[in-house]
């Protein structure tokens, strides 16, 4: 597919995101540090580099597990039809568990993710997403910690992608389109 040509707005920076990601593990570290039973669960691919920085900064016994859900295919367009790719390797029930989630949008993957894992009956289920589009919200769903509320732009990079390209970028940028299709 030729993609239209594009170019990357910084939106936050890596700096702004390390300084939110201290203060959000700081708040974890206080809700969480009363169990040694937690699973940090990301949901691949797009909390991947969140993840990995968010776990290092906490200071307590965790286990790490992934879940991928579908959601977008490879366009800008959200699907409200939330399947299930990939499954938990552990078992949760009795677990505290904290979901990682890079956007919340519409909030349908969340909603539905957090309703599965629900029924498996965790002691505690917590969330936590990077971004939120609080003005695309069309599920009922609200995370307990979110780092940057956004505007309904299309964000890349910190794990995030556009075709699964640009995952890479340490800042979260914007896509902006040098050309009229
Ligand atoms: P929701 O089910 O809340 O609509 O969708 C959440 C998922 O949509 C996110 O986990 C992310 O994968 C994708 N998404 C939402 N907004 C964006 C965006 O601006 N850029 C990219 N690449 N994916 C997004
Ligand atoms: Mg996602
Ligand atoms: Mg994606």
């Amino acid at each position: 597919m030729e993609q239209r040509p594009y170019v990357i707005d910084v939106m936050i920076s890596a700096k702004a995101i390390a300084a939110k990601i201290e203060e959000l593990s700081r708040e974890i570290t206080k809700e969480f540090g009363d169990t040694d039973k937690l699973v940090v669960v990301g949901l691949l691919r797009g909390s991947f580099v969140f993840i990995a920085d968010l776990v290092r900064d906490l200071d307590l016994p965790i286990e790490v597990d992934f879940l991928e859900a579908s959601s977008y295919g490879d366009g800008m367009e959200s699907s409200r039809e939330v399947r299930i790719l990939k499954d938990l390797r552990g078992a949760i029930e009795g677990r505290d568990v904290l979901v990682v989630e890079d956007i919340v949008d519409t909030g349908h993957t969340l909603a539905h993710v957090t309703k599965l894992l629900q029924s498996r009956n965790p002691a505690r289920l917590k969330t936590i997403a990077l971004l939120d589009k609080p003005s695309r919200r069309e599920a009922d769903f609200k995370a307990d910690w979110i780092g940057f509320s956004i505007p309904d732009e299309f964000v890349v990079g910190y794990g995030i992608d556009f075709a699964q390209r640009n995952r890479n970028l340490p800042f979260i940028g914007k896509v902006r389109f040098t050309e009229d299709s």
